[in-house]
Parts: C-alpha cells; sequence; structure tokens
C-alpha cells in the first residue's frame, strides 16, 4: 500500500523554494540584461568598423593620386586634400590622420597632430605588420573634433564612446603607412544596447513567465496527483478494515457454526450463543424466545451483552413474526415498536424471525447500544447470518430432540418405551447404590384388554391406550417416568418413594385410571381398571431385570386376586419366594 506524506506544510516549503527559485532567476535575467548586451554590441560594432575601415582604405587607395608618392614624402594634390577633408563629412568619423611608415602623422585634421610620432607598440607589431587596429574607449566630450559646448547639456554626458581604428596602407606588399580616423559610436552602441536590452527584457519576461506557468500547472498536477494517491491509499486503507473485518466475522461465524453444531440441547446451544453475540456483535444487546410447545406463546431463552429477555412474549406482539420477515426499527420514517421491545428509548432495533425447516421456531431481537447506533446500523447483514446460523442450529437440535425422542418414545402415547425405562431403571438402580436413597418400580397391566378390543374395536383401544399412558404421566412427579413397555403394559419409576410412598402412589394411580372416561365417536366407552404391582430396590431386587420380575411378579398376584388391585412384591430377591397368594397386600381387592 502506497503511504502519502501530510503535504500541508511540505507544500507550503515547495512554494516557498519556488517563489525564491522565482525571484532568483528574475534577478539573474535582470543583471543579464544589465551586463550582457554592452560587450554584444562592442563586438558588433568593432566588426562593422573594422568592415568601414577597410572599405575607407580602399576608398583612400583609389582616390590618393599617388600612394606612394603621398605616404613616402607627404606629397597630396589639391585634389587629394579636397577629399580627404571631405572623409569626415561624408561619414560618422571625425579626426582623420594619415601616417608614414615610420609613424610620423604627416596628415591630419587636427593641425596640431601633425608632426608627432606614434610610438605605441601595436604601429609596428599590428599596423605594420598588415593588421588592423581597432580600440575602443570613453573620451571626454571635449576632444571631440565636432564638440559645440552650446548642446552639451543636452545628452548630460561628459565623455563618449570613440573608436579609434589604424588601417594599413599597403601597396605592392609594402607598407607605406597607415590611416588612422575615430568614430563616435556612442549613440549606436547606446541604441544597439537598449534595444537588445527591451529584446532580453521581453524574451526574460517571456521566459519567466512561461516558466511560472509550467510551475504552477507542475504543481497544480501534482496537487492533484498527491490528492489522488491520499484518496486511493485512504480507499485501500479502508478496504483493508473492511477486508479484516470481514475475516474476523466470517472466522467468529465459522467458530459459532462449529460450536453450535456440537450442542446437544437449546438450553447448551442458547449458552454458546450468548457468549458469541457478545464478540460477533458487541454493539448490540440482544435476546432470543423460542416458540412453547403450545405454540401460543414464546419463552425466552437467553439475552447477552445488557440486553434482558421477558419469560414468555405473545407473536402477535412482535412484527418480524406478524409479518414472517426481518424487522428493523429506526431504518424508516414510520415504525411501530414491538410489545416485547416495551420500554423503547427510540433505540434502533431488528427482529429476526428464526426459521427451521421452513416453520418459524423462535425469534432473535438485537437493539443497538447506547452510543453505537451508527455501527449497529451497518451490522444488520452479519446479525441476519447470525440469526441464520441459529436458526440452523436450531433446527438441528430439535430434529436431534425428535430423533432421539423416536428412539426413546412409544408413539402412541408419548410415554418412554421399554429400551429407555430399561436404561434409566439402570441409572437409578446405580445413583441409589452410590446415594443409599430409595427406588420404587411400578408395574401395570390393563384388565381384561383383549375383550375390551374384541367389544368396541382396536381403535378404541388405542384411545383408551393414550388416556390411561397421560393420565399415568400426570400421576408422575419431577424426577418419576411412566414408559409403555408394551401392548397394554406400563412401568414406573419413582425415585426417592419409600415402601410405603409408592403403595401410596400407585393406589392413587390406579384410583386416576379407574376415574379415566374416554369418548370414542358418540359413544362413551366403559371404563377400565389395571392391576398394578409393585417392587422395592433393594429388598425385590438389585439389578434391572430382577426388580422388573418382581414388579411384574407382584402384577400377576393381583390379577390372581381378581384385578384392579395394587401388590407388593415380597420381601426377597428369590423368585421361588416372589409375591404369592400369601404375599396379598390389603390395600385394594377387586370386587
Ligand atoms: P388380563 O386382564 O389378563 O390382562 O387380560 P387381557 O385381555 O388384558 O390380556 P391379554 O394379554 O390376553 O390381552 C392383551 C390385549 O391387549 C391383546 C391385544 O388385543 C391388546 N393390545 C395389545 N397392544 C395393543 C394396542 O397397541 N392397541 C390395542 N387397541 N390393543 C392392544
Ligand atoms: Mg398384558
Ligand atoms: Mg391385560
Amino acid at each position: 500500500m502506497e503511504q502519502v506524506e501530510p503535504t500541508g506544510q511540505s507544500s507550503r516549503l515547495k512554494m516557498v523554494g519556488v517563489t525564491v527559485m522565482l525571484l532568483a532567476l528574475t534577478a539573474a535575467a535582470g543583471w543579464g540584461i544589465y551586463a550582457v548586451p554592452a560587450p554584444v554590441v562592442d563586438r558588433m560594432l568593432e566588426s562593422d568598423l573594422r568592415e568601414s575601415a577597410m572599405q575607407m582604405s580602399r576608398q583612400v587607395e583609389s582616390h590618393l593620386s599617388d600612394l606612394n608618392a603621398t605616404f613616402r614624402f607627404h606629397a597630396l594634390t589639391e585634389h587629394d586634400e579636397e577629399f580627404l577633408e571631405l572623409l569626415p563629412k561624408t561619414s560618422d568619423i571625425y579626426r582623420v590622420k594619415l601616417f608614414e611608415a615610420s609613424g610620423h602623422v604627416f596628415w591630419s585634421t587636427r593641425t596640431n597632430d601633425i608632426g608627432t610620432v606614434n610610438t605605441q607598440p601595436f604601429f609596428q607589431s599590428v599596423v605594420a605588420a598588415g593588421g588592423l587596429y581597432y580600440k575602443h574607449q570613453e573620451k571626454p566630450i571635449t576632444e571631440k573634433d565636432s564638440f559645440d559646448p552650446d548642446h552639451a547639456g543636452d545628452t548630460g554626458l561628459s565623455s563618449r564612446h570613440v573608436a579609434e581604428v589604424h588601417t594599413p596602407i599597403i601597396k605592392d606588399a609594402v607598407f607605406l603607412g597607415a590611416i588612422e580616423f575615430y568614430s563616435d559610436i556612442a549613440d549606436l552602441r547606446n541604441l544597439f544596447i537598449s534595444r537588445v536590452r527591451i529584446s532580453l527584457t521581453f524574451l526574460s519576461g517571456v521566459a519567466l513567465l512561461a516558466l511560472t506557468t509550467v510551475i504552477l500547472i507542475v504543481h497544480r498536477t501534482n496537487r492533484r496527483q498527491v490528492r489522488d494517491l491520499r484518496k486511493r491509499a485512504e480507499k485501500e486503507r479502508e478496504l483493508m478494515d473492511e477486508q479484516l473485518r470481514l475475516a474476523r466475522e466470517v472466522r467468529l461465524l465459522g467458530e459459532l457454526n462449529e460450536w453450535l453444531q456440537s450442542s446437544r440441547s437449546l438450553d447448551e446451544l442458547f449458552e454458546m450463543v450468548s457468549r458469541f453475540m457478545t464478540h460477533i456483535l458487541p454493539e448490540s444487546e440482544g435476546s432470543v424466545y423460542v416458540y412453547s410447545n403450545s405454540r401460543d406463546v414464546l419463552d425466552g431463552c437467553a439475552s447477552w451483552n445488557g440486553g434482558a429477555h421477558k419469560a414468555h412474549i405473545h407473536p402477535e406482539g412482535c412484527w418480524g413474526l406478524r409479518r414472517g420477515r426481518t424487522y428493523e426499527f429506526g431504518a424508516s420514517e414510520i415504525d411501530f415498536v414491538c410489545e416485547h421491545a416495551e420500554p423503547h428509548d427510540g433505540r434502533p432495533y431488528f427482529c429476526f424471525p428464526i426459521l427451521a425447516h421452513g416453520e418459524t421456531v423462535g425469534l432473535l431481537h438485537l437493539r443497538a447500544i447506547e452510543g453505537r447506533e451508527d455501527c449497529f446500523n451497518k451490522s444488520r447483514k452479519l446479525a441476519q447470518l447470525c440469526a441464520e446460523q441459529i436458526s440452523m442450529a436450531i433446527a438441528n437440535v430439535r430434529m436431534r430432540d425428535q430423533l432421539h425422542d423416536q428412539s426413546v418414545r412409544d408413539p402412541l402415547t408419548g410415554l418412554f418405551n421399554r429400551r429407555h425405562m430399561t436404561e434409566t431403571l439402570r441409572k437409578s438402580i446405580s445413583r441409589c447404590q452410590q446415594t443409599g436413597a430409595a427406588l420404587s418400580l411400578i408395574a401395570v397391566d390393563v384388565d381384561h384388554f383383549k375383550k375390551f378390543n374384541d367389544t368396541h374395536g382396536h381403535d378404541a383401544g388405542d384411545m383408551v391406550l393414550r388416556a390411561v399412558g397421560a393420565a399415568l404421566e400426570q400421576g408422575c412427579d419431577r424426577d418419576e417416568i411412566a414408559c409403555r413397555i408394551g401392548g397394554e403394559e406400563f412401568m414406573l419409576i419413582l425415585p426417592d418413594n419409600s415402601p410405603e410412598d409408592a403403595v401410596t402412589r400407585a393406589e392413587q394411580l390406579r384410583q386416576a385410571v379407574e376415574a379415566v372416561a374416554v369418548r370414542y365417536g358418540e359413544k362413551a366407552l366403559p371404563r377400565i381398571t389395571m392391576s398394578v404391582g409393585v417392587a422395592h430396590y433393594p429388598a425385590h431386587g438389585t439389578i434391572p431385570q430382577d426388580l422388573m420380575r418382581a414388579a411384574d411378579d407382584a402384577l400377576y398376584v393381583a390379577k390372581d386376586k381378581g384385578r384392579n388391585q395394587v401388590q407388593v412384591a415380597c420381601g426377597t430377591t428369590d423368585p421361588a419366594k416372589r409375591a404369592g397368594p400369601e404375599s396379598k397386600h390389603p390395600s385394594t381387592d377387586a370386587a
């Protein structure tokens, strides 16, 4: 991921740098504009004057009547003199001198100069050697031949730029002498310099403007790029955070799923849900409800993260359950508060109906924790996924419960079957062996049931068996269980019942069954009775088989004695000495 430094300060520093650079460039340009033109113009003028000097030399050579005579013997005709005097007037030059080869001035526009000697070394080394000598210098204005003191104030200058040129006169490869002239280049020089300066100023201005524009464009482009980079980095960071959050959620959901799938009961499942939901959705408090068996209410099963569940809620009081889909309070302009969410303080909440195999089995209720409403609203999708996981887990536990029920319960009466009874009896005996608690076993057989079936039909018999089963189950307390062990035979395990209590309970059950009235269609079926045998641990057996056989034996005694009565097994585990005619219990006798 790209890292972008905060640019506020560095951008200001850059701007200062650029401004300093532009100022430096402007200063350099100013210096250049001031300093560069003079040498350039001087070189230009030098080249120009050299050219003029060559032309003049040719002019002199061609106009003088006898060059040799003039330079060797100072012989000048009237015409020659006229020509020479005209020279300053027909060109930009003034002060013309003619030298002989030795350096003596033999003619000059200034008579004072005649007779002077040019002793400077350049005369012999340069001019006498055929070279042109050029010298540019500033001279006092008074030295100028045409100096007019009346107009000196015009320019206000006390000196003038003057070019001094010595041109050799060579004939037939012999150095005859030289011509010297002065040219006032001040005006031309100033004009050229000012023109060059104007051009340079213009060009520098354009260049600086172009440079400033380029810098501005580059600066803006850079700023835009930095902004874009920062935005991209921010987006990438957000994406990364989102991915990390999603990865965490997926991991937690996976873990939740794994734990929920391994839960063996709804209680265990809701315990896990509470623990996990606190981690997965820390911004919401929650509760979970499950339909009661009667399906008229939902029972509160668990709550977490500060949430509270009610003992029961009505399905009509929840908009999620009523509409059969997720209800999101706080998502639209008009909302109605669910009954179970009262008292309500305006915080947003979700109601997710919990579905198992297409059937609504419960409700997951999540409410935003105060101050975390924003996070809560964003967690809807995750909450939905959790609700689905919980739904699946409840469906699994229910299915497992149903399969378990099918394996341990009798389908006709809903009571436990023989296998489960044997298993429970074994466990109960084992517990009694450890704790020394009492345990009784009651065996029940409906009297003359074959005859009942034959008379009223098998269906009517089934109804009666169901009614008997319900009466027996109702007669059971907390840990007591009633089982149908086959046909019209039942057994009840009564832990913590002394022999006396067990006989009393058996008699109560006998009376309860005797009181059962069953209607079959239009007609009321006749009452049925049952015979009951009671056995105790450890008096009548210390293993399930012995105890069951003892209870059965007592039951047969009851049958023998005329049915519809309770008999207790005889006080030994020896089958030979078990309940017989002599062990008749006085409690009940069939009429
Ligand atoms: P006793 O008083 O000696 O117990 O006589 P009984 O007729 O009850 O005894 P028996 O063992 O001869 O008959 C049991 C009858 O129970 C036979 C059968 O018709 C009936 N029975 C067994 N299972 C069912 C059942 O699931 N439904 C119905 N309707 N009848 C059943
Ligand atoms: Mg029977
Ligand atoms: Mg019977």
